[in-house]
C-alpha cells in the first residue's frame, strides 16, 4: 500500500490527465469542423449571389441601352411622320424618300426591340436562378445556425466538466504534500503528463524496467513521504 502522500499525487495526476483530455476535446471538437464547412458553404453561396447580381446588372444595362435606342428610333419616326403628313413636304420624290426612311427606321426599331426582348428573357432566367440560389443560401444559413447551436451546447458541456475537474484538482492540490506536488509539477512536461509511476513487483510501471534489488531495498527503508524516483527513467515512484 502506497503512502497517502503518494496516493494523493496519483489522484492529482489522474485529474490532470482528465483535464488535458477535456481541453483537447474542447479544442478539437469534431463539430468545429462541421461548422467551419457550413460557414464555407454559406460564404460560397454569398459569392455566387454577388456574381449573379453583377451579371444581372450588366444584362440590364445592355437591355436599357437597347430600350433607349428603340425610343430614339421611335422619336425619329414621329418626326418623319410629322413631315410626311404635315403638308410641308409636297414633292412626291421627297415624300417617297421620307417613306423609305420611315420604313428603314421601323425595321431597325423592330430589330432593336426584338433584341431587347431577348435580354428581358435572359433577365427572367437569371432572376429564377437568383431565387433558387437565395433559397439555397437561406437553407445553408439555417443549417449553419443549427450546427453552431449544437457546437455551443457541446462546448458548454465540456466547459462545465473542465470547471468541475479544475475545482477537484485545486482541492486535491491543497491537501497534497507540497514537496511532492512541486516535484510532480516539474516533471509533468518531461513525462507527457504522467511523471508518477508505481513500483510493481520490483519494476517501475512507467519505464517497465526492473530496479536493482539494492535500489528497491533502499527505497523500502525510506520514510513514506520521501521523494523517491526511478533510477532508470526519473519518474516519481509510488512504493
Ligand atoms: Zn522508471
Amino acid at each position: 500500500m502506497a503512502s497517502p502522500a503518494y496516493e494523493q499525487i496519483l489522484k492529482v495526476q489522474a485529474v490532470d490527465l482528465q483535464l488535458t483530455q477535456l481541453r483537447h476535446q474542447h479544442e478539437h471538437h469534431p463539430a468545429r469542423r462541421t461548422v467551419a464547412e457550413a460557414e464555407q458553404t454559406v460564404a460560397a453561396l454569398a459569392l455566387d449571389l454577388l456574381s449573379i447580381d453583377d451579371r444581372r446588372h450588366e444584362l440590364d444595362r445592355d437591355r436599357k441601352r437597347l430600350e433607349d435606342e428603340a425610343a430614339l428610333l421611335a422619336d425619329k419616326r414621329t418626326g418623319i411622320d410629322r413631315k410626311l403628313y404635315g403638308g410641308e413636304v409636297t414633292a412626291s420624290k421627297d415624300l417617297l424618300a421620307l417613306q423609305d426612311e420611315a420604313a428603314m427606321l421601323k425595321t431597325r426599331q423592330d430589330e432593336v426591340e426584338d433584341r431587347e426582348l431577348e435580354f428581358m428573357e435572359q433577365l427572367e432566367e437569371i432572376d429564377g436562378e437568383r431565387a433558387a440560389l437565395e433559397d439555397q443560401r437561406s437553407n445553408a444559413e439555417s443549417e449553419l445556425s443549427g450546427l453552431r447551436d449544437r457546437l455551443d451546447e457541446a462546448l458548454s458541456g465540456l466547459d462545465a466538466e473542465i470547471e468541475a475537474a479544475e475545482a477537484s484538482r485545486a482541492a486535491l492540490a491543497a491537501d497534497a504534500d507540497p514537496v511532492l506536488l512541486a516535484r510532480y509539477g516539474e516533471l509533468r512536461d518531461q513525462y507527457g503528463g504522467v511523471p508518477v509511476a508505481r513500483l510493481v513487483n520490483g519494476a517501475c510501471d512507467g519505464c517497465h524496467i526492473h530496479l536493482s534489488a539494492m535500489a528497491v531495498d533502499q527505497m523500502t527503508k525510506l520514510p513514506d513521504d520521501a521523494v523517491v524516483t526511478c533510477e532508470e527513467c526519473g519518474r516519481l515512484l509510488v512504493r
